[in-house]
Formats: structure tokens, sequence, C-alpha cells
């Protein structure tokens, strides 16, 4: 049986039949081939995405702090963090933020086969201006840290600001990601801010060169700028407050659809098992009835959602399950919380087309569940089976 994330219907054709890294058919016969898998009984849903996770980073992205510490780390801890995201079903992932020129390393062996891993899509360096949040924070002391995961922006001159998009390009990133952020879940202006006019010239220079662009924004006020500023993504979801998004004019949801801007979901904090026992009822009380209706408005207009954990590690194997506990909060269907992790991830445009669906011509991307998954969304992350790329990378039937 597999199922079609596309309306949640169940269907039973008897073979799926693969060849090289794509789904070539469907049959009701049990055809004859090179290999044969057995999923009698089993639920067959496509490979998931995670669109947040910073594959390369060790944490908190102080430790490595030369590029012989960085390969140390690449070779120790890299593959078994690959090898833990593949167990947990997750067949892509969608970097915002890595160091470079390793990620993209660790992107090429994943291609190559020399590395058992998720295909990766990253932003590489993360585009900031010199005094924002980002650059003091992030690195905190560390500059190798800073030299391979930051690029600062040239807010005096856009000629120069060019410049940097057309290097981060050149440098093989499959989309830009931008500060554009003045709050960080604080007040508006706690943070100095890339200038909107900046943000455009970065926008239309990555555009130019045919490379999507992304904001690191969590103000509402500012994905509605963003959005006019002309990105085409966010990798965190903006957060309802009194029944709609944020004090602007513009209502962002309204322009979001519009623009088919997809949000990644990154809302993990929200988990109500992070909150104490005694508040949690109180929590999850206050969550339906402040928050759930606009983002229920938002899904039924249209709006689309990705799911991406937020997480550098596999070690956060937590924060993905926290990551769809908050989902479920939200009052997203299990369906829907497969859907933002298969069908709806092509929306964001630096997301190779082929993947998210079971489907003649669509990449080989497949998980062998041994339980429905709209029934229990959580056997989404214990898959029997994961193929990646038309080849089996975990293998727990026995
Ligand atoms: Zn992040």
């Amino acid at each position: 049986m597999w199922v079609d994330v596309k309306d949640g219907s169940i269907k039973h054709w008897n073979s799926v039949v693969i060849d090289g890294n794509k789904i070539i058919t469907f049959s009701d016969d049990i055809v004859s081939a090179i290999k044969i898998i057995d999923g009698n009984n089993q639920f067959l849903i496509p490979g998931l995405v995670n669109a947040h996770v910073h594959s390369s980073v060790v944490t908190a992205g102080t430790q490595a702090r030369s590029d012989e510490e960085y390969r140390e780390f690449m070779e120790t801890v890299i593959p078994n963090r690959m090898k833990g995201f593949l167990q947990s079903g997750f067949t892509t992932l969608v970097d915002p933020g890595g160091y470079m020129p390793y990620v993209t390393q660790i992107r090429e062996s994943s291609v190559n086969g020399d590395l058992i891993a998720p295909r990766i899509v990253t932003v590489g360096r993360v585009l900031t201006i010199p005094n924002g949040h980002f650059a003091s924070f992030l690195c905190r002391d560390n500059d190798w840290c800073y030299q391979h995961l930051i690029a600062y922006i040239d807010v005096d001159d856009a000629n120069e600001t060019r410049k940097i998009v057309q290097n981060l390009v050149s440098e093989g990133v499959n989309g830009i990601k931008v500060v554009y952020d003045s709050s960080f879940r604080q007040g508006r202006g706690t943070f100095e801010n890339t200038p909107l006019s900046t943000l455009k010239v970065i926008v239309e220079e990555a555009h130019r060169l045919g490379v999507p662009v992304y904001a690191h924004t969590t103000l509402n006020e500012e994905f509605v700028e963003a959005i006019s500023a002309g990105v085409d993504g966010f990798f965190h979801a903006p957060i309802p407050e009194n029944g709609r998004y944020g004090e602007s004019s513009i209502d962002l949801s309204e322009l979001s659809i519009e623009k088919n801007i997809p949000f990644v979901t990154a809302l993990f904090f929200l988990d109500p098992e992070l909150v104490i026992e005694d508040i949690r009822q109180n929590y999850i009380e206050e969550m339906t009835s402040s928050v759930v209706p606009t983002i229920r408005k938002h899904i039924d207009n249209g709006g689309v959602y990705v799911y991406g954990s937020d997480y550098f590690a596999h070690e956060g194997q937590d924060r993905i399950s926290s990551e769809i506990r908050a989902l479920r909060l939200l009052d997203f269907s299990n369906l829907e919380v497969l859907q933002s992790m298969t069908i709806n991830a092509v929306k964001l445009a630096m997301v190779p087309r082929g993947i998210g669906e079971i489907k003649a011509g669509k990449l080989a991307d497949m998980l062998i569940l041994p339980l429905n998954p709209l029934n229990d969304i959580f056997v989404v992350l214990e898959p029997k089976v994961v193929i990646k790329d038309g080849r089996v990378v975990v293998d727990n039937m026995e």
C-alpha cells in the first residue's frame, strides 16, 4: 500500500518499479526485477525533507577553530550525523547556513556516493550586516567560524553588495540567505537591521544570476517588508498575535499566498512537552484560542508550510519530534504534517523538483513504514527501509 500525500488516499498497487534513481511505473503484477523488496502489509511514503538543518555546523558554532579541526570533525562526526538523518527517514536536507567550502563538499560526497547521506541543498555562508545580531552571537569569539559561516554586506556600496552575492553564487550555493531581522523575537529595533534598499539589491542580483533568496526574519512586519523586497521564502514561520499576523496594514497571510511564498516551520519551541506540566493545559488552551485559528485560516486559504526542525545535528532527535508535536498543537492533521515533510517542500525554489511524491518520473526516494502514518505520524521517523535515489540506504527489515 502507499500513501498518496496529495490527498491522503491509500493506493493498492502491488509493485513500484525503480530503474536507476527514478520511479518508472506502477504495476498490479509482481514484476520480475534484479532486486525485489517485499513491502507486503507495509506503507510506502516519499522520502522526507527537513528544510532547516545546519548540516555542517559544530554545536553552537564555537568548537572548530581551524581547518584541521574542522576536517577532523568532518571525518568523525558528519558520517554518523548523516546516517542518523537517513535512519529518521530524511532523504533531503535544506541547509540554511553552513561552513564553506565544507558544506558543499559534504553535498558533493553525498552525490558521488563517497558519503551515505541525504541529498543536501545549501545557502552556504549567511549574509548579514557587520553590526547585526548574527554577526556577534553566532560564532562568539571564533574567527574561523565567522570566516566560513558569514558573508558581510556592505551597506554603503551597492556594487560591493552585488559582488558579495556573485561570490556566494560562484561558491556553488543553491540559494542565498540574508538576515533581515531587527528583533530576534524581542522588540522591533532591538538590533541593527539590513536596510530594505540593500535587501532589494541582493534579491535583484541573486535573481539575475538565477538563485533564490531567503530571509531570516522573525518579526511579522519584517516578513511583509522582505516579501515586498522580492524574497522567495523564509526559514522560520511567522507566529500570529491577537488573531492576526502583526500590526502591518498589509495582511501577511494574503500577501504570502498571493506571491507563493512558503514558510519553513522551525516551531519546535512551541512543543507542549517543553512546558512544565503544571501549566501545560493552560498553555495548550491559550495556543488553541489565540494562534491556531489564524494558522488554520492561512492553510485553508492555500498557505504553504514546509517542515524544518532548525537543528544542526541528528543528536537533535528530540528536536525533530518536538517539531511534529508543535505542528500537531497548531492543529495540523497527520496528513498536513506529512505534506509539510514531502510535497510542500518542492515549493521552496532551492529544493529539486523531482522529490516529495511517489510518481512515475520522480526520483526514487521512498520509505517503507510498518504502520499507516495517517494514524500515527511519528511512525515516519522509524522507517523499516529507506530508499534514496533508487538505492537502499537503511534496511531494518528482518
Ligand atoms: Zn537556523
